[in-house]
């Protein structure tokens, strides 16, 4: 539901009447846009002419075929031009007595999701960093209370006691906002707290509110460019970012976290600002502060103080017209959980990876464009085998962006030529390893090395950047590998994308319409239900929560290895896959939007990168 009624709690600090009035309120807007989905599978543009906390009016222009009729139930999104949503609605009137159809509609609720009737599962919930940074750590600790996303202008705020209104009166002035209250187990809230503000409960931990900063600044001024890093480092680690980029504009930067592939800004910050957070953080990263003017790398693993959590960051500069970018990228944020089936695998292709993984010689390749997660599935893949057999895994990577316990890993340095892929490869192999993991093939020398160590008794997994998964072998052909030894070494490709995860509490459900049906190559699927993204206190008002993987699975087996070896081509290739019944990607993208894993838009990328 669009609206939390402000009257969740006692005393209410304004007269209910006055916000019911509020929501009903219509403003008039300028330039949004409606994809209106009527109970058959007819999908109408229309134009948004005002709109309220509870519904909106539309117009379709003349000449609209469709009827639009009272009391009939629709899916409407509504793109504002820095938005889109979803919701379920009912049409209240139609006017069509100027030529064009007039009609207001009153969202319903789709999810039935208020502290009245829905019982929060703290663990559950995506919390927002800078909502939680609103309040002293101290505070939120010490009275168990956590502010953790603002949807709408209300703050939601998990707590132990809902009943104590001094308390909650006093949070509510401190965030300057109306707040809705949720009780949750005052046990997994006591985790949760320590997760975001740090260990030393009671004591100032991070991340620090604008009070608490306030008042260390009089204490100790020149400590705000360590804060300042500081928080933004813990503030990223708490998103769950997997990037985060300073980007300098003409007043000063721009912050912004990359979280599950989409860039989400963060904070705007001053001149003076910038000047100190770049400075800092070129300190902690191990660069040289006095060189503003060529790109430099780094890489650093930062403690946090106030816990005992740590990240391990890579950071790089880059010399642009207002300053130096700092990209940094958070590795091997969440790497304990990560298992075939949560990464989406289908069950067939989960036994096709653990069939390979039983092997003794042999080599498994992923696939995918950068940030489609092929690395993450190799570490599984490395994690599984070192629970399940006695191995010696020795891997090259660049960077090393999960640590692995049991495993050797060694990162190649950029900056000089004293070890590279090949060469750290070579030394490798003298180290008697049974598995051995390539970061990835870039040249022919590399996929040399690889080759013929996955024909000497060794196991290789390794990446490569290719869109499909015959492109894979087509590719170490045109880098110069014999298709004879491409065919006798590769066993397993794999193509892989992620996209992002619907959140299961809020999904909206419509069906594809007939041109959506086309788009994806299967006009047989018009009508089928699908899911939209909407918007809840779990997914932090954004409608996916996590991604979810897409694969396409190909087995080099005998007659796939003979028409490698004949050196066929890709054409000749993707034939084969057709005949052979071998999911494509956009097939597996297809079964996991009927599946309602994920939307329409997202599946959409992957048939149009075809
Ligand atoms: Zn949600």
């Amino acid at each position: 539901m669009n609206d939390f009624s402000l009257a969740t709690r006692e005393p209410r600090p304004k007269p209910q009447q006055s916000s019911i009035a509020k929501r009903d309120e219509r403003k008039d807007v300028d330039g949004w846009g409606a994809t209106v989905f009527t109970d058959g599978v007819i999908s109408l543009s229309s134009e948004v002419e005002d709109s309220s906390d509870n519904g909106a009016g539309l117009m379709l222009p003349q000449g609209s075929e469709q009827e639009i009729d009272t009391n009939v139930e629709l899916t409407l999104t509504i793109n504002t031009g820095t938005k889109k949503f979803t919701r379920k609605a009912i049409v209240r009137w139609v006017d069509n007595s100027g030529g064009d159809i007039r009609f207001g509609v009153q969202y319903v609720e789709n999810i039935d999701l208020t502290p009245e009737t829905h019982q929060l599962n703290v663990e559950e919930i995506r919390v927002d960093p800078a909502v939680a940074m609103r309040i002293p750590a101290a505070i939120a600790v010490r009275r168990k209370i956590l502010p953790f996303v603002e949807i709408n202008g209300v703050v939601h705020v998990a707590c132990c006691d809902t009943k104590n209104a001094t308390v909650l009166n006093s949070i509510e002035r401190m965030l300057k906002a109306p707040i809705c209250t949720w009780e949750v187990d005052s046990k997994k809230l006591e985790t949760l707290l320590k997760e975001v503000y740090g260990n030393d409960a009671g004591q100032l931990a991070l991340p620090m509110s604008a009070q608490d900063k306030k008042k260390k600044e009089d204490d100790n001024k020149g400590n705000e460019a360590v804060d300042l890093a500081e928080d933004l480092l813990y503030a990223a680690f708490v998103r769950q970012a997997s990037d985060i980029h300073v980007d300098p504009t003409a007043k000063g930067a721009r912050i912004r976290f990359r979280v599950d592939g989409e860039l989400e800004t963060y904070q705007e910050i001053k001149v003076d600002s910038y000047v100190e957070l770049s400075s800092r953080l070129k300190v902690i990263a191990g660069l040289d502060i006095a060189e503003k003017r060529a790109p430099q790398d780094g890489r650093f693993s930062h403690q946090f103080s106030g816990g005992n959590q740590q990240v391990d960051i890579r950071a790089a500069t880059i010399p642009t017209k207002y300053g130096e970018r700092l990209t940094m990228r958070l590795l091997g944020a969440q790497s304990d959980d990560l298992t075939l089936d949560r990464l989406g695998f289908i069950e067939y292709h989960q036994q096709m990876i653990e069939q390979f993984l039983n092997r003794i010689q042999g080599m498994m390749v992923l696939t995918g464009p950068t940030g489609s997660g092929k690395t993450t599935t190799l570490y599984v893949a490395m994690t599984k085998l070192l629970r399940s057999r006695s191995v010696n895994i020795m891997t090259v990577e660049d960077p090393i962006e999960y640590e692995i316990v049991g495993a050797a890993q060694c990162e190649i340095d950029s900056n000089s030529d004293k070890i590279s892929f090949n060469s750290a490869l070579r030394s490798i192999l003298r180290h008697d390893p049974d598995v051995v993991m390539v970061g990835e093939i870039r040249d022919k020398e590399t996929a040399d090395i690889a080759i013929k160590a996955a024909l000497t008794g060794h196991m290789v997994l390794s990446t490569l950047h290719t869109n499909s998964a015959v492109a894979t072998i087509t590719r170490m052909v045109d880098m110069g590998v014999a298709p004879y030894l491409v065919a006798a070494a590769l066993r397993v490709v794999i193509a892989q994308r992620l996209l992002r995860r619907l959140c299961g509490y809020c999904r909206i459900s419509r069906p594809l319409t007939e041109l959506e049906a086309i788009s994806l190559e299967r006009a047989d699927l018009v009508g089928e239900l699908i899911y939209e993204p909407a918007g809840c206190v779990y997914c932090g008002d954004k409608g996916y929560k996590g991604r979810i993987g897409l694969y396409e699975l190909l087995e080099i087996r005998t007659e796939w290895a003979k028409a490698v070896s004949e050196g066929a081509r890709e054409s000749d290739l993707l034939a084969m896959m057709e005949a052979d019944g071998i999911q494509s990607l956009l097939d597996d993208g297809v079964s996991k939007l009927l599946n309602g894993d994920t939307s329409y838009s997202e599946v959409l990328q992957i048939a149009s990168s075809w």
